[in-house]
């Protein structure tokens, strides 16, 4: 059984229809990546995931479990850490007051949480507001770590950050993968790195799953078709 399962999921924002059929699975211990270009779904299908949005037809499965009618705060406690688009740390909060704030019982601690990200520690008694990006990335995926998920959900993990500190992402999310078998849903425009660190890849076009699959099956066509601009 799979850990996460969407099967056919439909969802709309009021009259506007966003998700027409996503279909999607997450097994234990898996990096999936999602992609598409802007505006094709990504976002929303992560929404619905943690039941920030509710779908209207289909179904969203955690454990086999029908997700539907959960209130988000139960996702929260059924293990979905969700990294968000744009980071949202509480900037007049310090480093160590983030991460206590969102912290649950279990293996992840403020200390484990330094030790996998140095720079957090050496920062922990300063205000979120006056990391760096990359910082305020490393903090955001600390704070869905102190959760204790069972599911790390990262939307656009890169996004706006320099080179040198994307690539310390990725080799975190790769330690994370490789330390921890935690089961990671990654969002980033990055085919390359995605594809070193994902076993598998789901493409959404215009609300749709059109794709998925290992990525030595992505050819060129389907490439430049989903993803190319
Ligand atoms: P991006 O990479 O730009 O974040 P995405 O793949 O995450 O794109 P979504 O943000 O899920 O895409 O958007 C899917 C569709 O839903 C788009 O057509 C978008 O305009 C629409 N949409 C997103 N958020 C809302 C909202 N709050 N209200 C109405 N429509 C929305």
């Amino acid at each position: 059984m799979s850990l996460l399962r969407l099967e056919h999921v439909s969802a709309f924002y009021g009259p506007s229809q966003a998700l027409f059929d996503v279909s999607l699975r997450l097994d234990q211990g898996e990096v999936v990546a999602l992609m598409g270009r802007n505006g094709m779904g990504k976002t929303t299908t992560i929404k619905v995931i943690c039941r920030m949005l509710k779908h209207r037809g289909g179904a969203v499965m955690l454990d086999g479990q029908d997700m539907a009618r959960w209130p988000s705060y139960r996702a929260a406690r059924a293990g979905l850490g969700l990294v968000p688009e744009g980071r949202r740390c509480f900037p007049n909060l310090s480093v160590r007051e983030n991460l206590i704030a969102s912290a649950r019982p279990g293996d992840w601690t403020l200390r484990r949480v330094f030790d996998f990200f140095p720079r957090l520690g050496e920062r922990a008694g300063q205000m979120a507001v006056s990391l760096s990006g990359g910082e305020q990335q490393m903090l955001a995926i600390g704070r869905a770590l102190m959760t204790n998920p069972r599911i790390l959900i990262l939307d656009e993990a890169t996004e706006g950050l320099a080179p040198v500190i994307r690539n310390e992402i990725w080799a975190a999310i790769g330690q994370l993968k490789r330390d921890t078998g935690l089961s990671i849903l990654v969002v980033d425009k990055s085919l390359k790195e995605l594809s070193r660190v994902a076993d598998r890849g789901v493409i959404l076009e215009r609300g749709r799953s059109v794709w998925g699959g290992g990525f030595d099956r992505l050819d060129a066509e389907k490439r430049d078709r989903y993803l190319g601009v």
